[in-house]
């Protein structure tokens, strides 16, 4: 806890929304930002704070954090069917619904400065786990099935966003799973359920080519996986069916989420345009874990569409920091500048999420999120490229005004 007022310093603050500011103090109370400035003297700064650099809390906008407790991502063999096959499998094989991987994987994204999630609820999720200690979380319910309605289902959507309404950390939100996995009347009434509570969603869409096979021609490894399991329905999905049916869906929605978007076409890349209601959500390392296609977020930032991004859950990522996947596309995409991917990784994120009015920069009367970075090497006169430096990391987390992780005490560790 912290006192309820309060001022951090350090020799950079990035506030997102403004330049960065060198020796600069963040002013908090009542778990608000009250002011972000330069310190009225220029003196000698401890070596504490003359390393430290403090950026608005990250935003982590898709994961599931029900995989928290796989120590290696699922391996890729062959087809994106084949990984759906080991996922559907380890669930089975692990029974009930892993509370305790939810803690970890809280407790881990804290500790990668993580101060808002898009969190993927599946059956057996509580809102127990979350909490003033923990990253404010949008629990988007998951919704998988092939009938054309599920009045079963949709209860348990509407039961989920009732619940979480006075909710002081969790706020409800609504996930067709994916195009080839819910019906597409289903899709639709989702999409109306959202609507009406004002609810954002998050669908996986354009993610793999054997979901565009299965959607334009009712084939593929996707295919014959369900229908192994008895899960395939030959007459659900019209043939000729492509992402961009479920962009034009989702296109009226307050706030709505195309997670992956692999495989997005030139066509439906410009559908987004001028829609800022809805953003993709790119998962880098994710995409590189499937070797994919080259991902389009360069087009689509080009384009003026908002990329945010995600971990996805550890059954493809060997962690959940978004930390590190700041670090992994500054090493992968040299020529993108610095302040690009810090603003993808916070206010872009908040601003997919419809949170940009609560977090997202460091900005007088949002709420206190804080991610403190220890900065490996101070000789880059670049504070953006000081910033995002290999061994830079993340060593304390406030959200709300409160640290979810590290403390005061380790701001002064070095
Ligand atoms: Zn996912």
């Amino acid at each position: 806890m912290m006192p309820h007022s309060t001022t951090l310093q350090a020799r950079w603050v990035f506030p997102v929304a403004r330049p960065p500011i060198e020796n600069g103090l963040v002013e908090i109370a009542d778990g608000r930002i009250v002011s972000v400035r330069s310190a009225d003297r220029f003196a000698a700064l401890p070596d504490e704070i003359d390393s430290l650099a403090l950026i608005p809390g990250l935003v982590n906008t898709h994961t599931h954090l029900e995989f928290s407790d796989l120590r290696t991502p699922l391996p890729v063999h062959s087809t994106f069917a084949e990984w759906i096959r080991l996922i559907v499998g380890h669930r089975r094989t692990r029974g009930e619904y892993p509370t305790a991987a939810v803690q970890d994987g809280l407790r881990e994204s804290a500790a990668s400065g993580v101060t808002t999630l898009g969190e993927i609820a599946t059956l057996g999720w509580s809102a127990d786990c979350f909490g003033s200690g923990t990253p404010r979380t949008i629990a988007f319910r998951e919704a998988i099935s092939l009938s054309g309605q599920n009045t079963e289902l949709t209860a348990t959507i509407n039961e989920h966003l009732a619940s979480l309404r006075e909710h002081p950390s969790v706020i409800g939100g609504v996930s067709p799973h994916a195009p080839y996995s819910v019906h597409p009347e289903f899709f639709r009434r989702l999409v109306s359920l959202a609507a009406e509570a004002r609810a954002p969603l998050a669908v996986h869409l354009a993610e793999s080519r054997d979901e565009l096979q299965l959607l334009d021609s009712g084939t593929g490894a996707l295919v014959d996986l369900f229908s192994e399991s008895g899960f395939w329905k030959p007459d659900a999905i019209p043939h000729g069916t492509r992402p961009l049916h479920y962009l034009q869906m989702i296109a009226e929605l307050p706030r709505a989420m195309v997670i992956h978007g692999n495989y997005l076409s030139d066509e439906e890349c410009a559908f987004l345009r001028n829609r800022p209601n809805l953003s993709v959500v790119y998962c880098p390392r994710t995409h590189a874990h499937f070797g994919h296609e080259p991902h389009p977020w360069l087009k689509l930032r080009a384009q003026g569409i908002r990329v945010a991004l995600g971990t996805d859950s550890r059954a493809s990522n060997p962690d959940l920091s978004l930390w590190n996947e700041l670090l992994f596309l500054r090493s992968k995409f040299p020529q993108v500048p610095p302040q690009d991917l810090l603003e993808m990784g916070t206010r872009a994120g908040a601003a997919a999420l419809g949170l940009d009015h609560v977090t997202g920069t460091l900005t007088p009367g949002l709420s206190a999120d804080v991610t403190a970075i220890r900065l490996a090497d101070m000789s880059r006169s670049d504070p953006h490229e000081a910033l995002l430096q290999p061994q830079s990391r993340p060593v304390a987390t406030l959200r709300g005004g409160t640290w979810i992780a590290g403390s005061p005490d380790s701001l002064a560790d070095v």
